[in-house]
């Protein structure tokens, strides 16, 4: 616990757990699972305090105690019980690492009022970095890896009032490393198994370091009164973490600082107009399902249709730009109920630039039957090298269908694809090169269609596939 905190720990078995930045075996000791999540700032968050907010009265008093002044604030927050301040805060001023990893966020405070002093503030920051650590533990034992018990070791170990209120907050005993250099003894412990001097880490452990058990003990009537508190933060955490793009749009406002990004999201939208009209014309489409997006290049950001909008009605107006996890950025409508699935795909693999989705109706009856569209045409090996795979059933609105499709571009050279029960999504390295895959995929479902409605079609050999597809993506065509 320091400038920001490492949340680490050694389980047996293996779980996943939301938001963990890593698990490793072996990653902390031999034998058992490494875990480790984190927040990303917490001293960090205290200085800030200190460093813009604190008036020169205060520093002036600290000085004449003869007290730092994160002491000073100290000793002044904790004449207060908890909750009278009446302030809950987010302590994402540096982002959120664990469990929402997402460097994007921001901090925020509620219930300001005139009477709000510095040292209230600085608790309930001090607070809020507490509601952190438990989301956190919360979310280790919800995935069924049991946090038993807490050590803690680093600077802010020297803070008894913030140790306080992290046994409040945590309602758990602290057990206290006691060296101020923690990580260069862990280091020293496990150098000492390495020469041979101890059996294993547990036995080199407690033969060097030594903890304080139960170093800060949690106080019952605190930590009731903290419960209501942590409602109050999880409440904010949720609202502004995963439900609003408020803080994305705050930290990011598209197209007023960059020129040459205007230059880019313009033309896309344009691009992208033009290529919506390209689904209705191949009848790939009916009524306003179906969607083309493309990556803003360089930036963490797309342009996707906006939902509910009628093909003949889309204009580059109607496109939004969202960031990669579908949070609209720009743009008056709401993006497609795809976007968060379009976003995945981004994320997940920066060689995509453009993705198309459609129920078109030839491939989409392979979906329905969760068939993969075998590859028996000369035109399925040059565009597809293989067969069209199918994915499995994955309900849409979470990342469920990104994931889908990830794994299976892991494993297939197609870039069209067939999720099951569903359609056809395709990628490309622009918007243009999804959409034409996404119009090859129908044209070919028709075909073998055709094909199987007089007898069996006969496959291609996996020879003739390779050569086919090598010579089409290598001489064909105005290179
Ligand atoms: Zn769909």
């Amino acid at each position: 616990m320091g400038t920001s905190t490492c949340l680490v720990m050694n389980g047996e078995r293996l779980a996943e757990v939301p938001g963990m930045c890593g698990v490793v075996e072996g990653g902390i000791t031999a034998g058992l699972l490494g875990y480790e999540a984190g927040q990303s700032g917490v001293g960090d968050v205290f200085a800030w305090v200190v460093d813009r907010l604190l008036p020169a009265a205060y520093r002036d008093a600290a000085a004449a105690r003869g007290l730092d002044p994160h002491d000073h604030l100290s000793a002044l927050a904790r004449q207060q019980a908890p909750g009278d301040h009446g302030l809950v805060a987010l302590d994402w001023l540096s982002g959120n690492r664990s469990v929402l990893v997402d460097h994007e966020l921001s901090g925020a405070i509620v219930g300001l009022t005139l009477d709000t002093r510095p040292e209230d503030i600085y608790r309930a920051l001090v607070e809020a970095t507490a509601f952190g650590a438990r989301t956190i533990v919360e979310t280790f034992d919800a995935a069924g890896v049991p946090v038993r018990e807490l050590t803690v070791a680093g600077g802010l170990v020297r803070n008894p009032f913030v140790m306080q209120v992290y046994a409040d907050v945590l309602r758990r005993p602290l057990h206290v490393v006691e060296s101020d250099q923690a990580p260069a003894v862990g280091s020293a412990i496990h150098a000492a198994v390495a020469a041979g001097c101890h059996a294993d880490v547990p036995a080199a452990a407690a033969a060097m370091g030594r903890a304080r058990r139960d170093g800060f003990l949690p106080d019952s009537g605190s930590s009731d009164r903290y419960d209501e508190l942590y409602d109050h933060y999880t409440t904010l955490h949720d609202r502004f973490g995963r439900r609003s793009p408020m803080m994305h749009q705050l930290r990011k406002p598209v197209g007023h600082r960059r020129p040459e990004r205007v230059g880019a999201v313009a033309a896309l939208r344009s691009e992208l107009a033009r290529l919506h009209a390209e689904l209705p014309r191949h009848g790939l489409v009916s009524w306003t399902s179906g969607n083309v997006s493309a990556r803003v290049p360089g930036e963490e950001l797309m342009v996707i249709k906006a939902s509910g909008v009628p093909f003949d009605e889309l204009t580059p107006e109607t496109m939004v730009v969202c960031d990669l996890a579908g949070n609209v950025l720009e743009g008056d409508f709401a993006a497609s109920s795809d976007a968060a699935t379009h976003g995945y795909v981004y994320r997940h693999r920066l060689d995509v630039g453009g993705v198309a989705h459609t129920h078109s109706p030839y491939a989409t009856a392979f979906a329905a039957r969760a068939e993969p569209i075998p590859c028996v045409l000369t035109a399925m090996a040059d565009e597809f090298g293989g067969e069209i795979p199918v994915g499995p059933f994955a309900r849409i609105g979470d990342d469920e269908i990104g994931r889908g499709i990830v794994d299976l571009m892991a494993a297939h050279r197609s870039p069209a694809m067939l999720m099951q029960n569903h359609g056809v999504f395709t990628v490309g390295g622009t918007a243009r090169d999804a959409v034409k895959a996404a119009v090859m995929c129908e044209d070919v479902a028709r075909t073998v269609h055709l094909a199987r409605a007089l007898g069996e079609p006969v496959p291609l050999t996996r020879k003739d596939i390779d050569a086919l597809f090598d010579r089409y993506h290598t001489v064909y065509g105005q290179r």
